[in-house]
């Protein structure tokens, strides 16, 4: 089960079965010429053509091949994440399974990540159409980047490379896969960018639209949440649950002075509203914070996660931890 690989290479693909074969031709000398040990994971996310029995006739020939086939279609991100779980190289190199990624990059790429931990490609010339896709792509990435602090020009590039123990530590959900690198941050893992070819689709459609978009600025949110008080939520909703109450007690303070003291009717005041609402909301964050931090204890514990990130023991017995 755990033969040792020097990398392994994982290709999700959904209703590609045009691009199978020529995939596999292209991608086979590429991988041989580099002469190292290596493995091909083809993870079918539930495709209803012929993508799977191709993919099989591969492996019956082939090997190094192995084919992972999802009972349906989980997603890009699961497919990454199950090629993560299987893969036996020491590096592992993800790509798109439609040939817009250039085999011939992955030389390229196994030398750069020598001295890094992870690195990302870069279609600084891609070839997609430009409204739909550069365009809201050049926004996000501009985007994930001030708000993660992981600056990279392309973070939708499926052509990435991680040394083994960066992506065995991820857990992904959802569609996060295109925002590892900044997640991978939290680690401390070293990023780098490499610029990589990039070609336009010429067979089968891509499974996206422009309703990605949104999917991604709602992904952001999640990560830079998850980056910032995920171990420590009661920092996030705590100063704005106090900020809230403590303006809704003023207001509603201000309100009794005037009513006991001034005999002022304050029934029909908007501010009486307000004063209810702040007082109401702020208690509510403060108990979601609270809440939170019982989550976090009950993840980590139970799990018996680390809330830090070792990169090695040094010294005696170290060989134990
Ligand atoms: N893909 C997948 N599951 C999905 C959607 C896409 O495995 O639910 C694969 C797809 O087959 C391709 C890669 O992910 O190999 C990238 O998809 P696509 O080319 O449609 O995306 P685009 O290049 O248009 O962003
Ligand atoms: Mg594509």
């Amino acid at each position: 089960m755990t033969a040792h690989r020097d990398f392994s290479v994982v290709i999700p693909l959904y209703n590609e079965e045009e691009n199978v074969r020529p995939l596999y031709e292209a991608l086979k000398p590429v991988l041989d010429k580099t002469g190292k040990e290596y493995e091909i994971l083809f993870v079918d996310d539930g495709s209803s053509d012929r993508t799977l029995p191709q993919l099989e006739d591969i492996s019956k020939i082939d090997k190094k091949v192995k084919v992972l086939s999802f009972r349906r279609n989980f997603g890009q991100t699961a497919a990454f994440a199950a090629g993560f779980d299987y893969a036996q190289g020491d590096v592992i190199i993800t790509m798109d399974g439609d040939l817009q990624n250039d085999p011939a990059d992955i030389p390229r790429m196994l030398d750069a990540i020598q001295g890094y931990d992870l690195v990302s490609g870069w279609r600084k010339n891609r070839k997609d159409p430009f409204l739909s896709r550069k365009f809201p792509s050049r926004v996000a990435n501009w985007l994930i980047g001030r708000v993660t602090g992981v600056r990279l020009h392309d973070y939708g590039c499926s052509l990435k490379a991680y040394k083994k123990d960066v992506v065995k530590n991820l857990r992904l959900y959802g569609e996060m896969h295109r925002f590892i690198p900044a997640v991978a941050n939290w680690y401390g893992v070293r990023v780098a960018e490499l610029e990589t070819t990039h070609h336009p689709r010429l067979r089968g459609k891509s499974k996206y639209g422009i309703s990605r978009t949104v999917k991604v600025f709602l992904d952001l949110i999640t990560v830079k949440f998850l980056q910032s008080f995920s171990t420590k939520p009661i920092q996030f909703f705590g100063p704005i649950g106090l900020l809230s109450t403590t303006a809704g007690f003023f207001i509603s303070f201000y309100l009794a002075v005037q009513k006991i003291f001034f005999g002022t009717p304050i029934g029909g005041r908007p501010l009486l509203l307000l004063g209810v609402l702040l007082i109401i909301v702020g208690i509510q964050l403060i108990g979601m914070g609270l809440l939170g931090e019982m989550l976090v204890r009950v993840y980590h514990e139970s799990q018996r996660k680390p809330i830090y990130a070792l990169k090695k023991v040094i010294g005696a017995d170290s060989e134990q931890a």
